[in-house]
């Protein structure tokens, strides 16, 4: 079996260099020795239940390093990978308020 990225809808794998883009796959904490961990990084991969799961983690499981906050893989105050869902980080694209201003809801409010 393949190192692969199990992170969100990442599809990097050990055989494919250049999706990597000069990250490295950082194997999954072992159930048997790290459990909270190892569910913590599960989580973070946002990924259903029957696609990874516990039973699931082996030693081919890997996270690459540029779903860690810093993009350099796990470090003592964020030993774990952000998560897959975005929920911790801040949007790539800023929402669009502009548009909102000129809604038609706004602009007849303003003629009134
Ligand atoms: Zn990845």
């Amino acid at each position: 079996m393949v190192l692969r990225c199990a992170w969100g809808t990442c599809s990097a794998d050990e055989r494919y260099p250049q999706r990597l883009n000069g990250a490295r796959l950082v194997l999954f904490p072992k159930p048997k020795t790290n459990l909270d961990k190892c569910l913590r990084w599960i989580k973070a991969c946002g990924r259903p239940h029957d696609q990874l799961n516990v039973d699931r983690i082996n030693k081919h499981k890997a996270v690459c390093s540029t779903h860690f906050e810093g993009g350099k893989g796990p470090s003592t105050l964020f030993p774990d990978p952000l998560p897959a869902d975005g929920s911790r980080t801040t949007p790539a694209r800023p929402l669009p308020k502009r548009r909102l201003q000129y809604s038609d809801k706004d602009s007849s409010e303003l003629d009134v």
